[in-house]
């Protein structure tokens, strides 16, 4: 099981990175999509083709040494780290959820909810990593997390009722709108972008709204301990804009992850 949940952590690390680098800020969720189904992967220094066997997670990185096999241009790092790093979170899950108490504790089925953590993961991670880099939460990636949120409970495979996501939308969607409206009044300037709110909104679908100012809270900390380490410990002097969805994202994985 620890291989297998390893051996898929490892594909789907490799396909978030490459959903994560043909992501910009304007294309359409049809080229985008064509672009992570179709588009065969090239090596961004020379253009060629990668053959399949290049595209093997981490093994092809290892037998390759971190070089393209046609230019000898090196191969980011962070290609084979996000791999690792999925690799190993597939298998804290998958082997977590996996066990009898936690089995017990929701009505659907246990192996359901495994798929589920490992889908919520992934998902969580590329907008964390999109948000990260260009400031933006698209609302081709938040809605449908959202609407997923609300058909698992329509059929109560969520851990949830139906009426509580919607509440929880409602409720998620005005407690980010109502301050980010009263600081635009006062300063006339944008404080928090529409992303970050329909995402809380989108957020609320999967957990109760009792926990919503909690997750908000335990976001706003990370965002602050973020903040603080880049101003004064990496002395960061231009620092403009921060991303709050990336916090939002960690705080509500936790949340849904330990309700
Ligand atoms: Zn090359």
């Amino acid at each position: 099981m620890l291989v297998v949940f390893f051996l898929f952590g490892l594909s789907f690390g490799s396909f978030i990175y490459v959903a994560y680098v043909r992501f910009s800020p304007d294309i359409s969720l049809s080229n985008y999509l064509f672009s992570i189904t179709f588009n065969r992967s090239i090596c961004p220094c020379c253009h060629h083709r990668l053959r399949y066997w290049q595209l093997i997670p981490l093994f092809s990185w290892l037998y390759l040494k971190g070089r393209c096999y046609f230019c000898q241009c090196k191969i980011p790092y962070d290609y084979l780290l996000l791999e690792l790093l999925c690799g190993c979170a597939f298998i804290l899950i998958g082997l977590d959820k996996q066990g009898n108490d936690l089995m017990l504790s929701h009505k659907i089925a246990p192996y359901f909810q495994v798929i589920l953590f490992l889908l919520l993961a992934c998902w969580f991670l590329l907008l964390a990593m999109i948000d990260f880099r260009y400031c933006l939460l698209v609302d081709f990636l938040t809605q449908p997390l959202m609407w997923l949120g609300v058909i698992l409970a329509y059929f109560n495979c969520a851990f949830i009722s139906l009426e509580m996501a919607l509440i929880g939308i409602f409720f998620g969607y005005l407690l980010l709108k109502i301050p980010a409206l009263i600081f635009y009044l006062v300063t006339k300037k944008i404080g928090l972008g529409g992303g970050d709110i329909k995402l809380l909104a989108a957020l609320g679908a999967w957990i109760p709204y009792s926990r919503l100012p909690l997750l908000l809270i335990i976001a706003s900390l990370l965002g602050m301990i973020y903040y603080l380490v880049l101003r004064y410990l990496l002395h960061y002097s231009s620092l403009k804009m921060i991303p709050f969805g990336p916090f939002l994202l960690i705080a509500g994985y936790g949340l849904i992850y330990f309700l």
